[in-house]
This record gives C-alpha cells, structure tokens and sequence, in this order.
C-alpha cells in the first residue's frame, strides 16, 4: 500500500487552513486555534496544543504534519546577521539562503522563494545557477519560522524577533506566485505573524503580467530591481526587460500604487556595476525616467562573486550617483553591506553549498538547529 502524503499545515494561510478544518469535518475556529499554535507559538507537535481535544490531535497527527524545512547550518556574523542554508523538500543540495538583518528595533528577514532562478540577470549569482524548482508554501513561510525560533521558544510578549520580511533571498518571487501569495498572506495574518502590510515587501525583476495579477490578491510593498534607466542596457543586466521593457514595468508600478488603499510608494532597486551603470549621465537618465511615479531609490553597491566580470564601483562613485537624484528631490539610500563575513550580502547567496568550501571555512558554526 502506497503511504498517503500527509497535508503540511504550515504552509496553509487562514482560508485554506478553514477549508481544510471543514474538509475533514471539524469547526472553523479549529483552524484559528491551530494557526496560533504554529505561528504564534512555534509549535511543531500536535501534542502541544493543550487546547485541542485528544481524539482530534489523534486525528490530525493521521493526516498531517507540521513541516518546518531542514536547517543544514546557522552562522552568526560579527554584526549581528544570522544566515542559514536551508535544504529545501527533495534533499540533496538543493537548498536556499535565508538572512536575518538586525538593525536597531528593526530585524528584517531576507526571504527565498525559489531554488536558482530561470531570469538570469547577468550580474546575478543565484540567476548563474539557474532555475532547478519552486519553493512550497510551507518553505516560504518556514524560513520566518525557523529564524524566529532560533532565539528559543516563540515568545508573544518578547521583542519581536522579526519584524520586516523582504522577498529578495534566491529567486524570483512572482515566477512563485501562489506560495508566496499564501505565506505573505501568513505573515500578515493577526492569527500568524501579524506584519504590517508596509514591513512586507516583494522584489521583482519585473514579471509584468504577474505584478497586476498581485494587485488583486494583496497589498504587500512593492521593490523594482530596475538597475538601468534605458533599455538598452537593462536588456543585457535584467534579460526579462526584453520581453517586459522599461515604460510597460512603470505602468505596472503605477497601477499597483492605485490599486492600494493606503498612499505608499514603490522601492526602486538600481545595483550599480562600476563603468556599467554608475554614471551621473545614468543617474540623470534615472531622475528622468522616475519623474511622475513614487517612489524611493535603494542603490546597492554590486557584491562581487567569482567569475562575475563586474566591480563594484567606488564609494565616491556611488556618492556622486546619489547626490544627482537627491538634487532632483529623490530620497535615496545606499545599502551598507551586512554579514560580509558570512557571506550573507546580497547577491552572495548560493544554494549549493557543497561547492563553497572556502565559504563554509569562513562560517562561525553556531549550531544546527535540527538534528
Ligand atoms: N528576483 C528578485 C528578488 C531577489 S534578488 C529581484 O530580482 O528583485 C534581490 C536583489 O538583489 C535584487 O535587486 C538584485 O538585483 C540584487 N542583486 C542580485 N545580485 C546582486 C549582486 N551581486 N550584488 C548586489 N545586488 C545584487
Ligand atoms: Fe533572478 Fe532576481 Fe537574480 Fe535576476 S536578480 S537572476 S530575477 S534572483
């Protein structure tokens, strides 16, 4: 006889969690008391929900499972930063990188979503690696488990261990819809993680269809990785802007600020390679082109990997690119490297970790969370 697979209920947002209660016949409040018992508490064991009857534990420990992904390593860097390799459904080297990024009364958790990536952005170490799969809702999500859990058990009335999530680890999160609709859905549930709209953010290289397509279902932040301010040049970084060019991407931009009930503004990310897309005539070029849409202007400095054939430009380069929007009356902020010493930067993340020998030399090994 063949094993039935068991229903992963981590991964299950507030509506699919009720519709599963009532599929196998039980009230919908069991759902909510459930929901709690993962995200709010941390549990991973039926037998901790003291307020869910025996028979029905008994039931449910039948049919399902909670199923937060393997942790293969925790490292801990010198500023703070926590990454951890985590070995995605399937086992073998297929894992992603997930990065908690503390910063005052701030710890933001950079989020993967898939395994490699199929858009291949040129200066792009996960797009080098290629796509090999898609992450399960129960991955997306299981990684904010795992990086709460890692400071000891969930505590409602502690510091919040988490509090901003960005979909920018491995992956393009729209090429994923459906699982990271649910768990952004789970992280903004006051029966889960409870996050402000505001404090969840989706990057995107730029999947057109798919950022009208999210207007519908949710009203997460919204981060462009526009990286070029001509078409030109964004058709050799970002390939997809072949099939989804600049002027379509900002009308996309727009009508997903119009679409939000609240007023907000889109992040726009522009990593600067140095002699590529760094100059003041480029930055002049951006101020132009982001005239009419709201917005903020996030530069990253390119994080160099092996074999990238790019540099990353110097600061005052990088300062003088700043000072051309900032004239203009753009707020731009320059993102400062974190966790260098693990590797934890972006566009640093690698899902075989096998290969990085000298990278897992260089890891302060804490503890696996799992055995
Ligand atoms: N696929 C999504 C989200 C993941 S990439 C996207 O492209 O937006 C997250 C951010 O890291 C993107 O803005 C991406 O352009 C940037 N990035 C990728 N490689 C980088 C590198 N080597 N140095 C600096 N930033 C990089
Ligand atoms: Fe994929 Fe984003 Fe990397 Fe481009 S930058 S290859 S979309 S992960």
């Amino acid at each position: 006889m063949t094993e039935v697979k068991k229903v992963n209920l981590l991964g299950l947002p507030p509506k699919k969690m009720i519709e599963f209660f009532e599929s196998i016949g039980e009230k919908k409040f069991r759902a909510t008391q459930v929901l709690k018992w993962i995200h709010q508490k941390g549990a991973d064991d039926f037998d901790q929900m003291t307020d869910v009857s025996k028979a029905l534990r008994h039931k449910l420990k039948d049919i399902c499972e909670i199923r937060a992904p393997e942790v293969v390593s925790q490292n801990i860097s010198n500023d703070g930063t926590r990454k951890w390799i985590i070995r995605t459904e399937g086992g073998g080297n297929n894992c992603v990188e997930t990065v908690l990024i503390p910063d005052g009364d701030r710890a933001t958790l950079c989020v993967s979503s898939q395994v490699g990536c199929s858009l291949d952005c040129s200066f792009c170490s996960t797009g080098k690696q290629g796509f090999n799969r898609n992450l399960t809702p129960a991955e997306v999500i299981g990684q904010v488990w795992v990086a709460i859990k890692s400071f000891g058990p969930f505590d409602p009335n502690g510091p919040r261990r988490v509090t901003n999530v960005v979909m920018m680890g491995m992956g393009e999160p729209l090429m994923n819809f459906e699982p990271v609709v649910d768990a952004m859905t789970l992280m903004m549930d006051d029966n889960a993680y409870g996050m402000s709209k505001r404090r969840v953010t989706l990057s995107t290289s730029g999947v057109v269809p798919k950022i009208y397509e999210l207007a519908e279902r949710t009203d997460v932040s919204l981060a462009i990785s526009l990286h070029a301010p001509t078409n030109e040049l964004r058709d050799v970084l970002v390939p997809i802007n072949k099939k989804y060019p600049i002027n379509e991407l900002l009308g996309a931009c727009q009508h997903y600020l119009t679409s939000l009930p609240d007023k907000r503004h889109i992040t726009i990310e522009y990593t600067m390679m140095a002699g590529v897309n760094d100059s003041e005539e480029q930055a002049r070029g951006l101020s132009k082109l982001l005239k009419t849409l709201e917005c903020k202007i996030n530069l990253i400095p390119f994080n160099p990997f092996p074999s990238s054939g790019y540099d990353k430009p110097s600061n005052n380069q990088v300062r003088r690119f700043q000072k051309v929007l900032a004239d203009d009356g753009y707020t731009v902020t320059v993102r400062t490297t974190r966790g260098d010493d693990i590797d934890a930067a972006c566009g640093q993340l690698v899902g075989d970790f096998h290969d990085k020998t000298r990278r897992s030399q260089k890891y302060i090994e804490l503890k696996e969370i799992q055995d």
